[in-house]
């Protein structure tokens, strides 16, 4: 398992984004370049729609973003109409793929066995999957968040190679809504302290990212919380001004 010490602040924009929102791209690239010549460390990528992968990867060439996709098949080819395979998102030059987010648990019924096994065709095509995890509103009221990330952790992550593990409470994602600082910090512990047991010397270098309702303005006290690597963003990593802003927010 390889890992990077950087923080990483990851970009969803989702179902989200024409040709012309390529500006953005070129507007964040050029904000990082410059904010990493005053020192800041921070990787920053950006997972697109699947219709602008190869723009968004050339738009990127030799500039510090990144570019991922935001689902893959389990499988790299076959009558799969709709899909797309690690291979394919890996042949566009994206180097990352945001596996099992909520959206796709909730829309499209993936189990955390499908999302181990895309996480895995991930690694199979040299891409790095960003694991997703979080419990729902419903759950968190029970008092069962613990034991619902215990059991995603368990069926989704792999079982060796390269991953990030994002957690996202669902009920947190596009409401505005966040957990308060310790609750995120006492999940983020866990977090680690799972991966401490299942991966014994490599599970400490894991990056466990932050999700949901992540802004410029909480950014930084949520970036500086224990075992937070970074963020994985919504809605604010449309506008470079206000992803720029989050990145920023990341400790040097
Ligand atoms: C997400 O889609 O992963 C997400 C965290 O969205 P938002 O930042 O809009 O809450």
């Amino acid at each position: 398992m390889t890992a990077s010490s950087n923080y990483l602040i990851a970009g969803n924009w989702k179902m989200n984004g024409l040709k012309h929102s390529l500006g953005e791209l070129d507007a964040m690239a050029k904000g990082v370049k410059a904010g990493s010549a005053n020192g800041a460390s921070a990787d920053m990528i950006v997972c697109v729609p699947a219709s602008l992968l190869t723009l968004a990867v050339e738009r990127c060439a030799n500039t510090p973003v990144e570019i991922g996709g935001q689902d893959c098949h389990a499988n790299a080819s076959g009558a799969h109409t709709g899909d797309i395979s690690a291979e394919m998102i890996a042949d566009t030059g994206a180097k990352w793929v945001i596996t099992g987010h909520s959206e796709r648990r909730t829309d499209h019924g993936e189990s955390d066995s499908e999302v181990k096994a895309k996480s895995e065709a991930a690694q199979r095509a040299g891409i790095v999957p960003i694991i997703c995890i979080g419990e729902t509103g419903e759950e968190r009221e029970q008092g069962r968040t613990l034991d619902v990330l215990e059991g995603q952790l368990e069926g989704s992550l792999t079982n060796d190679g390269d991953f990030v593990v994002a957690y996202e409470p669902v009920w947190a994602i596009g409401t505005g809504l966040v957990p308060t600082l310790d609750d995120i910090e006492a999940a983020h512990r866990f977090i680690r302290e799972y991966l401490e047991n299942r991966y014994p010397g490599s599970g400490s270098d894991v990056r466990i990212l932050y999700g949901g309702s992540v802004k410029p303005g909480n950014a930084a006290e949520i970036l500086g919380i224990d075992n937070v690597n970074g963020a994985l963003v919504g809605g604010a990593s449309l506008k470079a001004d206000d992803f720029l802003g989050i990145w920023r927010a990341a400790p040097s």
